[in-house]
């Protein structure tokens, strides 16, 4: 049988970083067995559902390029539309197929109507509670004859349809991270199947679309693993043969509580606008509660497909460590071309109030230049609009205590002297101007180290420290370089 998997996300806001690594997971290990990826909307929760959630979902999935073979798509008119042959992709799609499901249970009786109001169910629950017992349905509805159903139905009073379970029966399945999983019917509720407005729940669609769509590995996180006894049951009761299940092990803070957003960014939408590069975040979250045999860190995604496999996904939470993540992306950024960076910085810069658009236009090779000495310094490509300062002063000021001493040393006027002339000299400032004149200065007046390019950092840049001073010097340009050291000297000294 061929591997056919899928992601299920819910429109229901941003995508968390747990969703991603779902999809990557799936992704790979469809694309290693040579098999079908799909992505299908879970929208049977119309009350959650929020406007534009499908496009921002398929935008961030489109940019990790973690792209699904069958499912829904963006096409190139903006437009969503399905592909594939076992569609519709979409659960509120698919109501005529659930509706034809339950009768099959309705009629077996593995499922029963149940008119109970919600008060009453809140009052036994409660009861439950208080007797400590595990609230529960307590099967109020399930000895309703047809009659009476059908009485109640005309009588046009509100009911859902619930899972009939049988009495103190074990449910056994195997999943793959966790092994073999067993639990009692004593332990497990009457699932509501269809509720009152005639939609599925979660639980009864997931189980139709699964065995519809061929799906043969269920992919998905921790917090799915309590349900799937329910999924089990279904599939025994259809007399359908269930996926092989692997549920992920939760994504944690460094603290090891949940990841969750009120500590920060977990959103992809939120890495993606601070700059991090699609294949730093895919593979790093990859390394979140998994790693390949050999423990190799940085990998392509060509490298992730052919490492990956179910067995070394890791029973503990993973850990997410924000400093792990741009240890990885720095990486990718070095190795980016210095246009690919600098067209991801424009807008960073712009938005910071550096230029505008069309002056970024106008300025294209010099910013090339400035993101080249900047690139070695990025976590991600946003965090270049704190360091691009250096380059957009027009007036010198110590950043800091240290820098201001550099500046007080008595030989700095006549250094900063001599460095004035050598610029005037020069015809164009290249990087091979920054390494000569040190040395030529060094010759003419004695001064040497950091008694030597130290005060002319300062006096270029306005920071005792900071990247590589030829390179500066050479993004600065003649006459910049001229007017900030005439400052420095008029002003400063
Ligand atoms: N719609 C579910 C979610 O939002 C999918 C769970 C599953 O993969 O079965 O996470």
């Amino acid at each position: 049988m061929s591997v056919r998997v899928r992601f299920a996300p819910s429109p229901t806001g941003f995508v968390h970083i747990g969703s991603l690594r779902t999809a990557l997971y799936n992704y790979v290990f469809a694309k290693k067995s040579n098999g079908k990826y799909i992505l299908r909307i879970e929208d049977t929760d119309q009350n959650r559902f929020v406007e534009g959630a499908i496009e921002g979902m398929l935008e961030a999935m489109h940019w990790a390029k973690v792209e699904h073979d069958e499912g829904m798509i963006i096409d190139d008119n903006g437009t969503l539309v399905q592909t594939g042959e076992y569609g519709p992709y979409v659960q509120s799609e698919r109501l005529d197929i659930y509706q034809e499901h339950i009768k099959t249970l309705l009629d077996s009786g593995d499922a029963y109507h149940c008119f109970c109001s919600k008060e009453r169910i809140d009052e036994v629950r409660e009861k439950q509670r208080e007797a400590g017992l595990l609230p529960k349905y307590d099967g109020h509805c399930k000895r309703l004859t047809k009659e009476e159903v059908e009485s109640k139905k005309a009588a046009g009073e509100s009911y859902v349809i619930r899972l009939k379970l049988p009495e103190k029966t074990d449910i056994v399945f195997n999943d793959v991270v966790r092994g073999n999983v067993a639990v009692n019917t004593e332990d497990m509720d009457d699932q509501v199947l269809i509720k009152s407005d005639g939609f599925p729940t979660y639980h009864f669609a997931v189980v139709v679309d699964d065995h519809l769509m061929g799906i043969t590995h269920v992919i998905r996180g921790e917090e799915w693993l309590i349900s799937t006894p329910k999924h089990v049951y279904m599939y025994e009761i259809f007399g359908w043969q269930a996926p092989q299940y692997v549920h992920l092990p939760n994504i944690l803070n460094t603290e090891r509580k949940k990841l969750s957003k009120r500590q920060g960014d977990v959103a992809v939408e939120d890495f993606m606008k601070k700059g991090y590069l699609p294949e730093g975040l895919v593979n790093y979250i990859a390394l979140v509660g998994w790693s390949p045999e050999d423990n190799q860190e940085i990998m392509s995604m060509e490298e992730l497909i052919e490492k990956f496999s179910l067995d070394r996904v890791s029973k503990s939470g993973g850990v997410f460590d924000v400093n792990k993540l741009n240890w990885v992306n720095a990486h990718y950024i070095k190795e980016s071309s210095v246009e690919r960076i600098t067209n991801l910085a424009i807008p960073h810069l712009v938005g910071a109030g550096y230029l505008t658009e069309a002056e970024a236009e106008e300025k294209y090779q010099w910013l090339m230049d400035m993101v080249a000495v900047l690139k070695g310094s990025l976590s991600y490509v946003g965090e270049i609009a704190e360091k691009v300062g250096i380059f957009f002063k027009t007036e010198i000021v110590p950043e800091d205590e240290e820098a201001a001493e550099l500046l007080k040393e008595e030989h700095v006027a006549s250094l900063l002297e001599a460095f004035i002339e050598k610029i005037e000299a020069a015809e164009v400032i290249d990087a091979e101007f920054g390494s000569k004149v040190f040395k030529e200065i060094q010759k003419e007046t004695g001064i040497k180290g950091p008694k030597l390019f130290k005060p002319i950092r300062v006096a270029v840049t306005g920071a005792a420290h900071g990247p590589d001073l030829p390179m500066v010097m050479k993004v600065l340009g003649k006459e910049n370089l001229l007017s900030r050291i005439q400052y420095v000297k008029d002003n400063l000294l």
